[in-house]
């Protein structure tokens, strides 16, 4: 039995009897963690602010061997901006929610702690770039942070260098030429410029990810790519996913 202190986000929350919650916090160098905030939903609880979606903070947790209770909840950052744009808050929802299906309990990934916290932040507090746009550069990046990096500089089948063509085909595992598309049933073709963003994105560190504009048709084609890739290697079921897509066909 113990006590201890971590910063992390809380991802996940579930109302349980008249005035707990059942957290998921994503804590950093522990991991993705059940925590309860008992009587939290109580008027008078010191744990009422805080102990919310979105909320970025240093958790009091005690950890009886069985199951760890929030004590104390101090706010670094509740991404409030969020709130005041129905577009981020969906897109806030979708990332929480990715990040949640996506990771393991108890497995330390602070690079993706990293990334979800950046890609809020911008999506709280930018007007220049999109939240559509922030999505696609949060998928690919979380791909690429879970192993899955497509292959971008030469042709999947013949290893031929694409630089100078114009249109390019995207596979399953990335890139294929204009003579190797007979290979592969659904492929999607993609602008080179695509290309050179993709690349961006992966050698891009997490700090610099979100400085860059892209076109409409360059964004579509992001959309595509990173559609194809989800369906590959994560789990897209997404409940948040749905309302994202109304959105964007208003
Ligand atoms: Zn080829």
């Amino acid at each position: 039995m113990s006590t201890f202190k971590a910063r992390g986000i809380i991802i996940k929350e579930n109302l349980v009897g008249d005035n707990d919650k059942s957290l998921i916090i994503l804590l950093k160098d522990y991991g993705k963690f059940t925590v309860w905030a008992k009587n939290c939903r109580n008027s008078k609880s010191k744990l009422l602010v805080g102990s919310s979606l979105f909320s970025y903070a240093d958790f009091i947790i005690y950890d009886n061997g069985r199951t760890l209770t929030l004590n104390q909840i101090d706010i670094i950052e509740n991404f409030y901006g969020l709130t005041e744009d129905l577009d981020s808050l969906a897109y806030g929802t979708y990332f929480l929610e990715f990040v949640d299906k996506n990771t393991q309990e108890a497995t330390p990934i602070n690079d993706v702690m990293l990334l979800l916290l950046k890609s809020l932040l911008i999506l709280s507090k930018s007007t220049v770039i999109s939240p559509k746009l922030i999505a696609k550069i949060f998928e690919i990046k979380f791909l690429q942070l879970n192993g899955y990096m497509p292959l971008i500089n030469n042709c999947t089948y013949c290893n031929k260098p694409i630089n100078d063509d114009i249109d390019v085909y995207w596979g399953n595992n990335g890139i294929i030429c204009k003579g190797c598309k007979s290979y592969e049933q659904y492929l999607i073709k993609i602008n080179n410029n695509t290309i050179l963003v993709i690349k961006h994105i992966l050698s891009s560190s997490i700090d610099k990810l979100y400085n860059f504009n892209v076109s409409d048709n360059v964004l579509n084609d992001l959309s595509l790519v990173s559609k194809k890739l989800l369906n590959a290697h994560l789990y897209t079921n997404l409940k948040s996913t749905s309302f994202i897509e109304q959105l964007e066909n208003i």
